[in-house]
């Protein structure tokens, strides 16, 4: 195998939502930025489809930007971007175009002058008493050593910290995993009989979960309040009439939910949510996944054809395409210097080295029709302190995204979008700011000289109480 060697200041592992916003950070506070993906494409779960949740919380107040506003706002140039929206059930979040989000995100990478480095994947370590000197990077018939002042683990599954020896979690004393699923959409979808059927159905519908959503509001009145907002944010329950009944009837595989919400106003497109296979399969688990695939891909059909036959809206609708790769949920997680705990997101905990917020429910979907949902107090928010991007036995790691250091109940909410765009901000940040103060450990960066930078940069840390 041919060797290569490269070197930057930071190098950036995983190009989802948290791989991003480090990389931007990182390059925007001047340091030289490589992001490294496996894939073929950036974006990870941002080309899902679905909403862009936790960068507003359930009273529609903003706790993500910075970043996030930033790559919002190349979709929006484009056409792409949707929202805000309210699902009037707990929760207010962004829609987008995942065609167009495809082009932003490479548009703002681009203007950062990060390097991209696509088809690469991590598969070692090379550590210096708690320093990592070098990831191993493989492409094809290329083993690359990419030697960097500051690594940032972006990876969804914390596979750079768990390889330069920082200890991970993975489930809890249950064994339970998340269910993987695949997200679809669909094309030609009239809005004005979808929303009826929604008005008109209300005890189908999950809505006002928390007292702050529900405002003394019935569930008829936070379905006419669907309607009126005007485009489809849907949360059809597995245990309600409509859906629960396909279920029992066979028509409909167990699911929590068929959730949908906009994709492209142009399409007439939606994305949906409703597939699941929840076998405690492991993300980690290659052959595993895999052989979920065809399943999934079955569970997609078979929802498209429901929709078609039986939801108004759908009649004359067609298949869009589906998610470019099955969703996982849950991996591991990286324990750190602090351990966010999910009693202190749900009650809304405010902390002194918070980094950025986090503000959607506590999810964890389950088995069958099963599924956790924790609203968070009064439809505000949570901080995520610094400490939770800081892997223990490591000096020159961050973490951010879906593997940051929290409890599984914590990482039920910590691992939605707005909160890897957050957490990607921070960890950036705060890499190239160690470089230019010639810190060798992260634990070195006073951590409110980053609060002054990431506030200056216009991340929420303030307020949405
Ligand atoms: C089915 C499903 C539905 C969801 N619904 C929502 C929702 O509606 N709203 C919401 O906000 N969130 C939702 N989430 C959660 C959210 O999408 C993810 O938790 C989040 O996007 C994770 O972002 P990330 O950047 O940490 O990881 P990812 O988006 O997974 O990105 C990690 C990237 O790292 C790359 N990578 C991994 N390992 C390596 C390696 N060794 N070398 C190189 N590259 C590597 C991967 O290819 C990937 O592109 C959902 C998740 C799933 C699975």
């Amino acid at each position: 195998m041919t060797l290569k060697h490269l070197n930057y200041d930071v190098a950036v592992i995983g190009g989802g939502a948290a791989g991003i916003g480090a990389a931007i950070a990182a390059a925007k506070s001047g340091a030289r930025t490589i992001l490294v993906e496996a894939g073929p494409i950036f974006g990870g779960e941002l080309l899902s489809g679905m909403s862009i949740d936790g960068v507003l919380n359930g009273r529609g107040e903003w706790v993500v930007r910075g970043v996030a506003d930033e790559i919002f706002e190349e979709c929006r140039k484009m056409d792409g971007f949707i929202g805000p929206l309210h699902d009037y059930r707990l929760i207010c979040y962004v829609c987008v175009d995942p065609e167009i989000m495809k082009i932003a995100v490479m548009r703002v990478l681009e203007r950062h002058g990060v390097t991209p480095a696509l088809y690469t994947q991590l598969t070692d370590v090379v550590c210096d008493n708690g320093t990592v000197k070098s990831a191993i990077l493989v492409h094809k018939n290329t083993r690359t050593a990419l030697s960097a002042k500051y690594f940032i683990d972006a990876s969804g599954d914390g596979d750079l910290a768990f390889l330069a020896g920082a200890p991970t979690e993975f489930s809890d004393e249950s064994g339970e995993l998340q269910p993987l699923s695949l997200m679809f959409r669909m094309s030609g979808v009239e809005n004005e009989p979808l929303l009826r059927f929604v008005r008109d159905n209300a005890p189908s519908l999950a809505v006002g979960e928390s007292e702050a959503v529900r405002a003394g509001r019935t569930d008829e009145q936070l379905a006419q309040a669907i309607h009126d907002q005007g485009e489809p944010t849907i949360f059809f329950r597995g245990n309600g009439p409509f859906l629960g009944g396909a279920i029992q009837r066979g028509e409909m595989a167990p699911t929590a939910l068929i959730m949908i919400m906009p994709t492209s106003k142009a399409r007439k497109e939606v994305c949906v949510n409703a597939t699941r296979i929840a076998e405690n399969i492991s993300g980690l688990d290659a052959l595993g996944v895999s052989g979920a695939v065809s399943r999934l891909m079955e569970q997609v059909w078979n929802t498209a054809e429901f929709l078609k036959a039986h939801c108004p809206g759908f009649e004359n609708a067609v298949f869009a395409g589906m998610a470019p790769r099955v969703g996982i949920r849950e991996t591991r997680r990286v324990m750190g210097e602090y351990v966010l705990s999910g009693d202190e997101a749900a009650k809304g905990v405010k902390q002194r080295d918070v980094i950025t917020k986090g503000a959607h429910h506590i999810d964890i979907h389950q088995d069958g029709t099963r599924q956790v949902r924790i609203p968070i107090a009064d439809g505000g928010s949570y901080d995520i302190p610094f400490g939770c991007l800081i892997p223990r036995n490591v000096k020159n790691v961050l973490t951010a995204g879906r593997c940051i250091s929290t409890d599984r109940i914590a990482n039920g909410t910590t691992r939605m979008m707005g909160q890897c765009l957050g957490t990607g901000h921070a960890a950036g940040t705060a890499a190239a700011m160690c470089i230019a103060k010639g810190h060798e450990d992260i634990r070195q960066l006073p951590v409110k000289d980053l609060q002054a930078k990431l506030r200056d940069q216009g991340a929420v840390l303030d307020g949405t109480y």
